[in-house]
């Protein structure tokens, strides 16, 4: 399981204040930087499935990036979430990919610490609720592991082209 971790970056200095910029917050129980927009800023963190006064927090990979934020809350507002938990009773080949999306994603929680339930995040395993979550999940795991992940990117193409943030700006 560790194994899976060490892919990650540890958080310097320099990105806990790029994410408290990013969040208008300090990053709460930040463990490690999972992902990267292509102009190197933090695009997904890692969280500790507690925040340190003890409050589980089921969100294990966190998206920070605010482009990419903005992006997935305007694909949101158009109500694709409905539509794509539609899908789920639909295609069983989908519900199955995103039953193995729930179980990767509880399974790399629990390695750190479990919150002695399976609940993990988005709507996981029988919605999909939450796109930001499903986005930082395939930006964390890559592709192939979250499947309304990989559509949310896919869906995210046309603005977001050559995935450069500081070129959109
Ligand atoms: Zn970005």
């Amino acid at each position: 399981m560790n194994a899976h971790q060490t892919r990650f970056e540890p958080v310097t200095e320099a990105d806990r204040m790029t994410v408290a910029e990013q969040l208008g917050r300090p990053p709460r129980a930040m463990r490690a930087i999972a992902a990267r927009c292509p102009s190197g800023h933090p695009s997904v963190v890692q969280t500790s499935p507690r925040l340190e006064n003890g409050t589980p927090f089921p969100t294990l990979y966190y998206l920070t990036c605010p482009r990419l934020c903005s992006l997935v809350g305007k694909l949101e507002a158009s109500g694709i979430m409905r539509e794509m938990t539609e899908r789920l009773a639909s295609d069983p080949e989908l519900a199955a990919a995103y039953q193995r999306a729930h179980d990767s994603y509880l399974a790399e929680r629990d390695a750190i610490e479990s919150l002695g339930h399976e609940v993990t995040a988005g709507g996981m395993p029988g919605r999909v609720k939450c796109l930001h979550v499903h986005l930082a999940h395939t930006l964390a795991a890559g592709p192939g592991v979250n499947p309304f992940g990989d559509e949310t990117l896919e869906l995210l193409r046309a603005e977001w082209p050559s995935g450069d943030c500081a070129a959109a700006e």
